[in-house]
């Protein structure tokens, strides 16, 4: 075992789940309708404070639901942060629309307001506003919800809120994800809660979930034959999959208290090297800690983040670069971008720099120390080499 593989972020299974699917296959609902997915839908309502929710097949399907519902098409625009995962933005282009990126700001690594405001103000001489900003809460760490949803609502444009990274995270005693008119989370195997695979919309707007919930089973009209007058998507989540959903649901508020000790453990173990500095937790806001991440400053350290990522793979610890903006992706090279000032693009700096550490809440101390003591040896070599000390 001493080598055994340390994965970044492992599904965590709690046992309970094989009592849902169980439940599943004894009545027979193995099918994208059944009692399982009503009850997840409510329980995660529930539990984030929103009006309703619907169970989808993942994260990404979730999104484009909601562009649907924004009535986003061909030739619009979407405002989408560019520090995230290319899931976010797909969507935008399957609805035949144009993302714009916009950068992050250095104390909570999301959309900068000053970036968002710059790109609206311009939208709004130029008559192209967005149809929808898309707002990404990366790692588990909330945006600066207040001053986005301001801009959003002086140049009345819905927000949509990926918050994939941050069930669980707080931002103002609220829930991230029931902010804007629409939210997502999902439930893909590396995040904080798992199905293998899924995702859930969630609102406010009831009408507009109930038309999720057409959209997403093929959009069949009310009628005894198989009538059709729009274009749906087969996006239900399973019966048995939302069995499992249900049991993780349950330990979900102890699953964000792991990834969170764990973070406290690295920082107390590696804050003091040279030039590492740890993703900030904004004030008035309870990240969820998804990822355990922090930055290698080069002007304060000779550890460049591709050595360390090349050492812990080694060793078979799993570490991961932050998330390659979307402004930088060749699939994105034609697409407009707004950066926090002129000359100071945080979100690539923060990709150049940042780390991810393996987080699973299942990881054990044993583990950690193999991670801590990783880090610890890359540093005491490079700087061996350097002979400062
Ligand atoms: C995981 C993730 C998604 C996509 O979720 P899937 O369930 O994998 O489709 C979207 N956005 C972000 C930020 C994510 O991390």
């Amino acid at each position: 075992m001493k080598n055994s593989r340390i994965f970044l972020s492992p599904p965590h299974m709690t046992g309970n789940e094989q009592h849902y699917i169980e439940e599943a296959f004894k009545s027979n609902w193995i099918a994208p309708v059944g009692p399982n997915i009503d009850a997840f839908e409510k329980e995660i309502a529930e539990y984030v404070g929103a009006k309703g929710a619907v169970a989808v097949s993942s994260g990404t399907a979730a999104i484009h639901l909601a562009l649907s519902l924004l009535n986003v098409k061909r030739g619009d625009r979407v405002f989408c942060s560019s520090l995230t995962f290319v899931a976010t933005a797909n969507p935008i282009v399957y609805q035949g629309a144009e993302p714009v990126f916009i950068d992050s700001e250095p104390e909570s690594w999301n959309m900068s307001p000053i970036a968002l405001e710059k790109a609206l103000s311009e939208a709004y001489r130029k008559l192209q506003l967005p149809k929808a900003v898309i707002l990404v809460h990366l790692y588990g760490q909330s945006a600066k919800i207040d001053q986005i949803q301001a801009l959003c609502d002086l140049y009345k444009v819905p927000l949509i809120e990926d918050a994939a990274e941050s069930l669980g995270s707080l931002y103002k005693g609220q829930h991230t994800g029931t902010f804007g008119e629409f939210g997502i989370y999902s439930f893909n195997g590396n995040k904080i809660i798992t199905t293998s695979g899924g995702g859930m919309l969630v609102s406010d707007n009831l009408k507009a979930l109930e038309r999720a919930k057409f959209l997403a089973a093929q959009a069949r009209d009310k009628a005894l034959h198989y009538q059709h007058s729009t274009t749906g998507f087969n996006y239900r989540m399973s019966n048995i999959l939302a069995g499992v959903g249900r049991a993780q649901l349950e330990v979900i508020d102890q699953r964000v208290e792991a990834r969170r000790r764990l973070y406290e453990r690295y920082k107390r173990k590696l804050t003091m090297l040279e030039g590492i500095q740890f993703m900030p937790e904004l004030q008035d806001t309870t990240t969820n800690r998804w990822l355990t991440v922090f930055t290698l400053d080069s002007e304060h350290s000779n550890v460049l983040p591709e050595q360390l990522i090349m050492k812990m793979s080694s060793q078979n610890i799993e570490a991961r670069p932050v998330w390659k903006p979307l402004h930088l992706q060749p699939l994105f090279r034609d697409c407009q971008y707004f950066s926090h000032r002129p000359h100071e693009d945080i979100s690539k700096k923060l990709f150049l720099t940042g780390i991810c550490l393996p987080s699973g809440s299942n990881l054990t101390d044993l583990e950690q120390n193999r991670v801590i003591a990783c880090v610890q040896d890359v540093f005491e070599k490079s700087v061996n080499k350097e002979g400062i000390i």
